[in-house]
């Protein structure tokens, strides 16, 4: 699809719909002329400029890349009337949409019912999950993997919950033994796994896991905020396949937050919120001072703790859906793309003399570090902190993160390095783009030219 000529039929369809209510005047306040808007926007592009090449396949580091041109038409479209999916009122149209695409992401995790509705990001769709599990475990807390992200510890301290950090496994994992633990101890109401890791794209055993909850009487939620949609291969064929268990598992959890923002091709702004049981939208209740006129079921208001939301976001999620539904054939071939990359590179790595794997990746996120004489934590710091900014810097950029091992971590995956030091920087490249399969020789080479040049 041609981006250009989609917006400009974006704008004539919300033109002639706005025509059909009568001409009027717009009102000389707002009025912008031409030559000081072209310097204005000759400035803006200008500085523009200085960001980092998201969209291109050399561009291997943070979890970042450009929405689909079709959620951007949708999102432009719909942002041009501008309405809010707080109330029914606020825009009927996509708050419905909203309603089809959250059933599309329900029915992806094998959910049977469900109250959901989409967040502004990740962090507020995981807070949404902490409260109501506070609701109906008060006085208990959260046990989350020491590597699940550190949006858990804080929002527990939002919400005066204690929160558990548990030890993960040699992959990055929850520690099972440990979790027991802490659960026999009566402490903890809610466990939080996360499927995905944001550093390592570590999924935790779902299903493992689900026993033990029901023997302690404990929640389950899953923080599929980078890897829910990576359930779409699981038990697929091919070598993108996943282990099917930890994903079929999902649909036991209590609630689940996915960021469709991620890896759901849409523009930030664009979380989503799970919970299995309908029920619980009772703890959303509340007494607004403004009056609604279409009120038979629950507006999407009154099961969010958000107020004010983008009508826009549900649009483009929507319009996407239509093309790239959350099934295996659509949203699932742009995955499994990015998952063969990390599996091809992870091999060339392993082959290398000059770059270690630091694990196996279980999703698309592959973590690696230069080989150094002696092979110690500092080494590996300097030398992967080096090779991220001449990466940059040369005429043929590669663009990488880093992510910071710590010593017991590494100690678990590459025993004979010496830990001189608490961890160590290591080189990450989250390959979410379906392009990256097609130039993970380029990057190997030319990071393993940057690590001969140390
Ligand atoms: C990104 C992420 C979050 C936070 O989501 P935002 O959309 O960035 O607010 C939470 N958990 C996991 C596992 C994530 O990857």
């Amino acid at each position: 699809m041609d981006l250009q000529h989609w917006l400009g039929r974006a704008t004539h369809a919300i033109q002639d719909w706005a025509d059909t209510f009568g001409a009027y005047q717009p009102h000389p306040s707002l009025q912008v002329d031409d030559d000081r808007f072209a310097a204005a926007f000759e400035e803006f592009t200008g500085r523009l400029k200085d960001n980092y090449p998201f969209f291109h396949p050399h561009y291997a580091g943070q979890m970042l890349k450009p929405p689909h041109p079709a959620a951007v038409v949708g999102y432009l479209a719909a942002m041009l009337i501008n309405p809010n999916n707080h109330a029914l009122d606020g825009g009927p149209a996509t708050a419905a949409m909203e309603r089809e695409a959250v059933a599309q992401l329900a029915a992806m995790f094998g959910y049977d019912t469900h109250l959901g509705h989409l967040t502004t990001s990740g962090t507020i769709a995981n807070l949404e999950a902490l409260f109501v599990a506070r609701e109906l475990h008060p006085g208990r807390g959260v046990a989350h993997s020491a590597d699940a992200h550190y949006t858990h510890g804080r929002m527990c301290h939002v919400l005066d919950m204690t929160s558990h950090p548990v030890r993960t496994d040699s992959r990055g994992r929850m520690d099972l033994d440990a979790l027991e633990d802490l659960l026999c101890t009566g402490a903890v109401g809610t466990v939080v796994l996360t499927t995905g890791t944001t550093g390592l794209g570590a999924v935790d055993p779902v299903h493992e896991v689900l026993p033990l909850a029901e023997r302690y009487g404990v929640r389950i939620h899953v923080d599929a905020a980078y890897g829910g949609f990576f359930t779409l291969l699981a038990g697929a064929d091919g070598p993108e396949a996943l282990s099917p268990e930890p994903w079929r598992a999902v649909a036991q959890a209590d609630s689940i937050v996915v960021d469709p923002h991620k890896h759901g091709l849409q523009p930030y702004g664009c979380g989503a919120v799970l919970f299995r049981d309908p029920e619980v939208g009772r703890f959303y209740l509340h007494d607004s001072p403004y009056t609604y006129f279409t009120s038979a079921e629950l507006h999407l208001g009154e099961i969010s703790l958000e107020c004010s939301r983008a009508g826009a976001s549900a649009a483009a999620l929507w319009l996407t859906f239509q093309l790239l539904p959350p099934t295996r054939d659509g949203l699932g071939q742009v995955l499994a793309a990015g998952r063969r990359a990390a599996l091809k590179w992870a091999e060339m790595i392993e082959a290398s003399e000059l770059l270690e794997l630091y694990q196996q990746p279980q999703l698309d996120i592959v973590t690696y570090f230069p080989a150094v004489d002696p092979a110690t934590l500092t080494g590996i710091d300097a030398a992967s902190a080096r090779i991220l900014a001449d990466g940059m810097a040369n005429p043929d950029p590669v663009f990488l993160s880093t992510l910071k091992a710590g010593r017991e971590a590494f100690a678990a995956r590459h025993p004979k390095i010496t830990a001189d030091a608490d961890g160590a920087r290591i080189l990450r490249s989250v390959l979410m783009k379906p392009e990256s399969e097609h130039h993970v020789e380029h990057l190997h080479d030319r990071i393993e030219r940057l690590a001969k040049t140390g």
